[in-house]
This record gives C-alpha cells, structure tokens and sequence, in this order.
C-alpha cells in the first residue's frame, strides 16, 4: 500500500538539493539542440499550496526553499541558484512564498518543443492532482501516467529520440526500492549507454543508502557523480540528516558547477549544514 505523500515534505532541504540539481542539468543538456526523452518515474504532484495542511505540519519547507528564499537578494542572480530562485519567483505572483513546484514542473517549466516529457505516478489520488496541475504546456508533448514508473520506463526503453533524461526519485518505503533502483539503473546503461539518470536516496539512521552506493561502485557502470547534502548537528526530526543524489554520464563541468553551487546552498542553510560530492565510478578506459 502506498502511503507516502511528498506534500508533507514539499520544499525541503532534499527537495532544493534535487531540484537546483535537475534544473542545472536540464540547462546543460540545453546546449545541444537534439531532442531528449524525458522521464520522472516518481513524479508527485506539480505544485504544492505551502498553506496546505499537509506542508504545515511538520513545515519541512521552512529549513529548506524558505532561507534561500529569504536570502535571495545576497545570491547572484546569474548563478544557477540565482536562476533557480528566479524561476521559482515566476510561481509566486508576489514576494510572498506561497507554492512550491515538484519534479514535474520543473521538467515542464524546461521542456523544449523537440522534447518528450513522461511523467509516472502509481498513488491514486497523487496522479489525480498531477493530472489537475497546470504545468507548462503549449505545442510539448507530455504524457502523466497512473502506472509503476521503472516499469514504464523499461517499457520506453530504447527511446526514440538521441537523447535519453531520467530522474529515479522513489520515496523508499519499502526496503527493496534501494536494490531495484540500482537493477533499473543497470537496464537503462544496457538500453541506452548514454542516458543521463539522476538518482535521489535519502540519508538516514539505518544506512541503507550504503549499499546502494557500494553495488553502483561495482556495478562496472562508468561515470557516476555522487554529491550529498547534509544537514548539520541539529537535524531534521523525522531522522533524515542528509539528501544523495547519484548522476550517471553528466555533462561536462556540470559537477564542478553543482558543487561549487551547493556549497552556497549549505551555506545559506546554516545550522553546520555541508555538501561533499565525488566520482564513484570513473570515465571507462
Ligand atoms: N519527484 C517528486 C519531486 O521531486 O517533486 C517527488 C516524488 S516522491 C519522493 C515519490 C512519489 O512516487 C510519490 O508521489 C509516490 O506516490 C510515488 N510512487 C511510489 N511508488 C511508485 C511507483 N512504483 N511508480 C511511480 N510512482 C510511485
């Protein structure tokens, strides 16, 4: 039974980590103009109301867009945080802070017409609200898909178009999402050598992001970029002291730009927050 719903986290440190990610990437991967199948196996919803009940509640947002937010006028506007921030003020209708904007539509927000978008939600009632959200559209082919997304992504493979985009952002309830994440990365390289992939993994108090790590450093899959935000002494209650994420081929110099950029995040986070990224898998021979 699926029971997680990313509203109750929407916005947190996790959420600022992948995101500034993905949309850094996306504006890399903008620099050639062939055409790249995008797919969000784990999607959530487009955009979540921070007011809601569900963001209130633990007010995860609060330690993660909100002192980005707050800062804003300090950081660059040209930097990729800079822009982030700056796309994410194009929802706002306002200075207030009042939306938060899932995987989805910052996949949307960057889809160019010669692109594909695949957005896949299992939950009911989470792919009822997806389908609900206006998400950037006009003349782009998107499709919102009530079905298990590394299934439907096995299915799409090999893609039709020269360039292949995924971001595997499970929610890791059960145990054995950690091993199929690293068998769909597997079937993705066999598919489609040069598939850009980003792979989100909580850190929590059981480690079980350490296995993951270990069998992608043996998997024999060359070009994986690791990078990890971590919260500092006073961590999150709910026990998740720090977000990884795991990018296979990316492009050039995006890892130098993605460190560089998260050192601010960190920084603006405060509290001893801190980021540390390396290869865990080398270019192949
Ligand atoms: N990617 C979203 C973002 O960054 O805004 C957050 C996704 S949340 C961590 C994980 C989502 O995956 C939840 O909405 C959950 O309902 C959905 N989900 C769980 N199992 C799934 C499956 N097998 N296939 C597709 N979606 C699934």
């Amino acid at each position: 039974m699926l029971s997680y719903q990313h509203a109750y986290h929407a916005g947190n440190f996790a959420d600022v980590h992948k995101h500034v990610a993905l949309y850094t990437l996306l504006q890399s991967l903008h620099r050639k103009d062939s055409a790249i199948t995008l797919v969000d196996t784990h999607a959530g919803r487009g955009v979540y109301e921070l007011a809601d009940k569900a963001s209130q509640k633990n007010g995860e947002y609060r330690n993660g867009v909100v002192p980005l937010w707050e800062q804003r006028d300090a950081i660059a506007a040209d930097s990729p945080l800079g822009e982030w921030i700056g796309r994410l003020a194009t929802l706002q209708g306002g200075a207030t802070l009042r939306r938060y904007p899932g995987s989805p539509w910052w996949f949307a927000d960057l889809q160019r017409k010669q692109d594909q978008l695949s957005l896949f939600e299992l939950h009911p009632a989470e792919h009822q609200a997806l389908e609900a959200d206006a998400l950037s559209a006009p003349g782009k082919r998107q499709q919102r898909l009530h079905a298990d997304g590394l299934e439907g992504l096995r299915k799409m493979l090999p893609v039709d178009t020269p360039r292949l985009c995924v971001l595997i952002d499970p929610s890791y309830e059960v145990k054995t999402e950690y091993k199929e994440v690293g068998k769909a990365l597997r079937h993705i390289v066999r598919k489609a050598r040069h598939a850009v992939v980003v792979i989100w993994y909580p850190l929590l108090a059981a480690r079980r992001h350490e296995r993951l790590l270990d069998s992608l450093r043996q998997s024999g899959i060359p070009k994986l970029w690791n990078s990890e935000l971590r919260l500092g002494q006073d961590a999150d209650e709910h026990g998740m002291y720090g977000s990884g994420l795991v990018v296979l081929n990316p492009p050039w110099q995006l890892d130098q730009r993605l460190n560089e950029t998260f050192k601010t995040v960190a920084k603006r986070l405060g509290g001893g927050a801190s980021h540390r990224s390396g290869w865990l898998t080398g270019e192949a021979p």
